[in-house]
This record gives structure tokens, sequence and C-alpha cells, in this order.
């Protein structure tokens, strides 16, 4: 089972990669031999473990496929002022009814992720929007779903920054180090984005940050190992998910939302919306009633770190500005313009 669940997640993020206009990707050289040996061994039929056929693997995943280096780290963008915010929670002693006890993720929900959710029905509480949110902190983190696709001594992660927050920045999931923090954007996607906030002028602490999901999609691991790469959440994990999402929207009631990378946007427009990101970025589009840019995610951004990717994106990033009515000075407008 392992080995299919880790094909998959594989595949899918390929896919995904794909959707955000990806076209070539760097595979190390001892990577490739084993890849090339699990595909070759299966090569013409199903993977014995569970039926999974070569064909279903991206074009990408042949052994011919391309390998093109990672770049030097992007440039940082310059820095700005702060503000108050609202802390990042500690997560509270999880109710672990559903949850086990060994490292590995129990096989039934690798299997069928769908059995365990079905989205949550629930009410904010009346109140200011500190007590909503603290409440929904509450709620979120002990939420006995959300428990049980954490790995013991790990987090589920809620959004951060300012309830008052005129930005809401909503990503895909979290990473490892997110789900040791407990807070979105730590780890090196998070720098990024944190460095593309104070292009705008803002500190981290004055916009919030949310994701579609709240736990990290699990690859089967065996007991004992860390988890190693990351998956984008299936359709049924973002629906279970996308009632907090709406519950933080409605308590910050951001002027604008901005869906980094093409998982977010299809939690948030729906999947069959768009074929490639490049479709749909730098419109205004909506959710919940509140206009929503969609762009590129920083990840992406550290993959291809061409000056051009990053006008791009800092172009959706202008559009935002305008419209949540930050001062933009010229400099601002100049950013990433190849001379
Ligand atoms: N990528 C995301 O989309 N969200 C995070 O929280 C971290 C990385």
């Amino acid at each position: 089972m392992a080995l299919r669940e880790q094909l998959l997640a594989v595949a899918a993020e390929l896919r995904r990669r794909k959707a955000e206009g990806e076209k070539t990707i760097s595979i190390g050289d001892d990577t490739l031999a084993e890849l090339r040996r699990v595909v070759e061994s299966h090569r013409g039929g199903a993977i014995a473990e569970g039926g999974l056929r070569t064909a279903d693997l991206p074009a990408a995943f042949a052994p011919s496929a391309p390998a093109r280096p990672f770049a030097e780290p992007p440039a940082a963008v310059p820095e700005a002022k702060t503000e108050a915010r609202i802390e990042k929670p500690e997560n509270r002693s999880p109710k672990l009814e559903t949850r086990t006890s060994g490292a590995s993720m129990p096989e039934s929900k690798i299997e069928n992720p769908k059995s365990a959710i079905s989205p949550p029905a629930f009410e904010l509480p009346a109140g200011d929007k500190s007590t909503r949110w603290n409440w929904l902190r509450d709620f979120v983190i002990n939420h006995s779903v959300c428990q049980a696709h954490v790995r013991p001594g790990k987090k589920v992660v809620l959004g951060v920054g300012s309830v008052d927050a005129r930005i809401f920045f909503c990503g895909e999931a979290p990473g490892a180090e997110e789900e040791i923090q407990g807070e979105p954007f730590v780890g090196a996607a998070g720098q990024l984005l944190t460095k593309m906030i104070k292009g705008m002028g803002l500190e981290r602490s004055q916009v919030y940050i949310g994701n579609i999901m709240n736990w990290r999609p699990e690859i089967a691991t065996p007991a004992g190992l860390e988890q190693t790469g990351n998956r984008p959440p299936t359709a049924e994990e973002m629906a279970f998910c996308l009632p907090f999402l709406k519950a933080q929207l409605a308590i910050v009631q951001p002027a604008v939302i901005v869906a980094l990378g093409a998982t977010a946007a299809a939690g948030l427009l729906g999947a069959g919306t768009f074929k490639a990101l490049g479709e749909i970025r730098g419109r205004w589009h909506a959710f919940a009633g509140v206009p929503l840019m969609v762009t590129y995610h920083p990840s992406y951004l550290l993959r291809d770190q061409s000056i051009r990717k990053k006008r791009i994106v800092w172009e959706d990033l202008l559009q935002v500005m305008e419209k949540a009515n930050l001062p933009i000075n010229d400099k601002q407008r100049g950013y990433f313009l190849e001379k």
C-alpha cells in the first residue's frame, strides 16, 4: 500500500506543478535511479500493491525527462513597518477519539480519506472578532477529524495574523515545518511570502495568512519514520476544511483574498474551473463575496527564480494593493522590471 500511495502522491504533486505551469522538474540521480527501478519493474502492468499503472504517471516521470538544476535563492524585497497581531495559538491538548498510537497513519484513512470526513456544520459564537477567532481556534485544533489526521507530536494549523487584516492570503496546506510549529507559511515558501508581504509595505502581522487545509496531507510512512514529501490535498479533504476557511473569512472580513497557487485556487473556485493557473491568475474573481486574486504559490517562485516570473507575481500583488487601498510608490511599481 505504501508504494502505491507514495507514487500517487508523486503523481499528484507533478500534476499540480504542471497546472502551475512548470514544464520540467529537477530530480537527483539517486531518486531518478530509484524511480526508474520501480517503473521498469512494473512496466506495462498494474503495480502489485495497488493498481497504479505506469501510464498513470505524468510524462515528467519517464526516465528520459529532462532535469533542470535549481538556481540561487531569490533576492530579498524591501522592509517596512509593524502593527499588532493575534499571537500564534498554542495547540491545546488534543481529543484523541480517532487518533492512533503508532507513528504511521492508519491504513483505512489513507485508503479512503472520505470515510471520516463530511464537512463540519457549526456556527461562530456572538462576540467581537478576537472572541470569535479564539473560539474557532479551539474548535478547529481540537476537532476530532483534524486531530485524527496529524501524527503524534504534530499540530493542526489554523491561520494567523491580524483579525482586522485587509488582505487574506490563502495557501494550500501545512508542510513539515508548519505542522511542527502550528503556524502556516513558516518554511522556505513562507519566508518568501513574508518578503513579498514586506515588499507590499506591510508586516506579516498586518495581514492574515491561512490555508485551504488545516493539517498536512498524509503520505503513508512506515512507523517511526518522518513523512518526507508533501502531496496536494484531495477534493474531499479540501471540502472538509472549507467551512474553517469560510469562518476565518467571516471573522476577518478582508477587502481582498489572495489565492496562492493552483490548489488554493481550485479549492476556492472549483477544480473544474481552469486547466492551468496561467489562465486565471492576474484577474479578479470572487469568493464568499470578497474580491479574489489568484497568483503563483511562493514555492513555485522558489523553483522558477526568473525575474519574469517574479514580475508576474508582483503585478498581481500590485493589483491587490490597489484593491486594498494601500499606498504604492514608484519604487514598488518598478520592482522586478527587467532593465
Ligand atoms: N505552503 C502552503 O501552501 N501553506 C503553508 O502553510 C506552507 C507552505
